[in-house]
């Protein structure tokens, strides 16, 4: 276990393996001990949990994963950090080297023995959104996720509605689960620094709303009252080419759901979608 207060010596590492960070694959490395704490920590690992991990990197968060946990599995795209991971990392930690959008984490999951799993990642922010949704939208049995984000889509994600940031992200998240903070980091907790603020965000993932709501028709009205932020509610549901409502049968459909007649979606908490898209699935 790394001590709260060190630093990391990600250059050092690296150097020491004859190795530079590649930004193309979105390599700023955690150097700073606390917030990495903070990740296990918030991922409430037990000794019977199969972790996954996407981007081991240097092996830094893994090491206290393996160690929380009773097995990990980690997907690293650089073959070069893969070998040495291969060398370094604890026996209860497998190393699959390949890209994580080319991997079936159903089928990782499956194999493992495990019922289910947990998904704890510093995410290479290229591809933060096709990571979490392909956990989300495949419905792999992942019962938590702890990601390291960028700050603007940890703020889009966790959006309070009718800010800026709120939006069909923060909907979309919410209907898979439960998001929360659990850090802000700053750029200079990882080398190299990167040009953006950084957040470690928690979702626990949730059948409560998907068993009740058909996710077609949810995601059909969400989209439909994000597509033009000034219009009304009843204006954006009615000029929805999905949907095909009338201006009358959009009205009625918001009455309905016991909404202001004005109202435009920003102003729509999550429960107000779910009660939309009931009605339009008793309705349908
Ligand atoms: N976990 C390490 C840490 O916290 O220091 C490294 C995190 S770094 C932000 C992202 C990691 O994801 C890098 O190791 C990078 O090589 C890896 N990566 C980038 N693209 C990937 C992909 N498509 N599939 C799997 N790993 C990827």
């Amino acid at each position: 276990m790394i001590e709260k207060n060190v630093r990391i010596n990600a250059r050092k590492l690296m150097a020491e393996h004859g190795l530079y960070p590649k930004k193309n694959l979105g390599q700023n490395f955690l150097i700073d001990a606390h917030v990495l704490d903070k990740i296990v920590t918030a991922a409430g690992l037990a000794s019977n949990d199969f972790v996954i991990e996407v981007g081991p990197g240097l092996g830094v968060l893994t090491a206290e994963l393996a160690q929380a946990a009773n097995k990990v599995c980690t997907i690293e795209i650089d073959t070069q950090l893969a070998d040495i991971l291969c060398d370094t990392v604890p026996s209860n930690v497998e190393i699959i080297n390949r890209d994580i959008l080319k991997t079936d984490l159903g089928e990782i999951i499956a194999q493992s023995g495990f019922s289910s799993a947990k998904m704890v990642a510093n995410l290479p922010y290229y591809i933060t959104t096709p990571i979490i949704f392909a956990v989300l939208e495949n419905n792999l049995p992942v019962d938590t996720m702890v990601v390291m984000v960028q700050k603007e889509v940890a703020d889009r994600m966790l959006a309070s509605p009718s800010s800026k940031a709120y939006g069909l992200l923060t909907l979309s998240i919410a209907y898979y689960g439960k998001a929360s903070l659990v850090a802000n980091v700053p750029p200079n907790c990882f080398f190299p620094r990167p040009d953006v603020h950084s957040a470690v965000v928690k979702i626990e993932v949730s059948n409560q709303v998907r068993n009740n709501i058909k996710r077609e028709t949810f995601f059909a009205i969400t989209k439909a009252a994000f597509a033009n932020r000034r219009k009304t509610l009843q204006n954006c549901l009615a000029s929805s080419v999905e949907l095909n409502l009338t201006k009358d049968t959009a009205a009625e459909l918001i009455a309905a759901a016991g909404l202001p007649e004005s109202v435009r979606g920003e102003a729509l908490a999550f429960e107000d979608f779910v009660r939309l898209a009931n009605k339009m699935s008793i309705k349908n």
